[in-house]
C-alpha cells in the first residue's frame, strides 16, 4: 500500500505524513528505507523515543493535542507542529523555539466536525489570535497553513462539506493576514479513511496511518 499511495501522491503534490503512533521502529525504518522521510506523532514521550533512536533527517511532524508544559521537550527537533489550538500553546512554542534559536513551522488546527470531542479554533478564536500585538511579536514561530479533521462517517458529502470548509478557512485567512506570504498554503487534511476526497479538495498533506501499517509485517 506505502508504494502505491505514495506514488499517486507524489504525482498530485500532496506530502505524505505516515502516521508512525504506536508502530515499532523497526516498521517505521522499512519504510524509511523505501525513502520515507516525514513521521507524525500524537504524543510527545512516544516522539522523543523514536526520534532518539531513529535516523537524524526523519522530520518528525506533532499530530496530536499538545500541552504547552511538553513543548519543551520537542522543540529542539520538531519539524512541524500540526495541532496548535490555542493562543497559549502558541506563545509557549514561540517561547522554546527562541531558547532554541529555532523558528518553528506550526498550522492552525481548526474544528469542522460535527463530532464535539475533537480540539481545534473556530475561525473568529483564530482571528482574534492572530489581530493580536503579542502574536505581532512572535518571531519563532512560522504559520504555513490550517489542519482538520472531518467527522468520523461514512456521509461523503458531510465529509466533502467538512474539508471544503477548512479549505475556505485557509483561503480566506491568507487573504486576511497572510496575503504577502509564500508559505502560507498547507492544508492538512485526510486520514486513511477519507484522503482521496480531501485530495480533491484540496489539502497538501495527508496524515495516513492504518492503510499504511495495516498489510506490513509486526
Ligand atoms: C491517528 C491519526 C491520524 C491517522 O489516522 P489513520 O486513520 O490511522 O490513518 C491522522 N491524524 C491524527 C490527528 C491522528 O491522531
Amino acid at each position: 500500500m506505502f508504494d502505491e499511495l505514495s506514488k499517486i501522491l507524489k504525482a498530485r503534490d500532496v506530502k505524505l505524513v505516515v502516521v508512525s503512533k504506536t508502530q515499532s521502529p523497526e516498521r517505521i525504518l522499512e519504510l524509511y528505507q523505501k525513502g520515507q522521510r516525514i513521521f507524525g506523532e500524537n504524543r510527545v514521550q512516544e516522539m522523543l523515543v523514536k526520534h532518539g533512536s531513529l535516523p537524524g533527517d526523519i522530520e518528525w511532524h506533532m499530530i496530536g493535542h499538545l500541552q504547552s508544559n511538553k513543548v519543551k521537550q520537542i522543540a529542539p527537533f520538531v519539524s512541524l507542529i500540526h495541532s496548535v489550538d490555542g493562543f497559549g500553546l502558541l506563545e509557549e512554542i514561540n517561547k522554546q523555539a527562541k531558547k532554541t534559536g529555532r523558528v518553528i513551522d506550526c498550522l492552525l488546527q481548526f474544528h469542522v466536525a460535527q463530532e464535539s470531542s475533537k480540539f481545534g479554533l473556530s475561525p473568529e478564536e483564530a482571528e482574534e489570535m492572530l489581530n493580536s500585538p503579542e502574536f505581532a511579536n512572535m518571531k519563532n514561530v512560522r504559520i504555513l497553513g490550517v489542519m482538520g479533521m472531518a467527522t468520523f462517517t461514512s456521509n461523503q458529502s458531510q465529509v466533502e462539506r467538512e474539508f471544503r470548509q477548512l479549505k475556505g478557512i485557509l483561503e480566506n485567512l491568507k487573504s486576511t493576514h497572510f496575503a504577502d506570504s509564500t508559505y502560507f498554503k498547507e492544508i492538512s487534511m485526510g486520514m486513511s479513511g477519507d484522503w482521496e476526497l480531501a485530495v480533491e479538495n484540496g489539502s497538501t498533506m495527508v496524515r495516513i496511518g492504518s492503510l499504511i501499517f495495516e498489510g506490513m509485517n509486526p
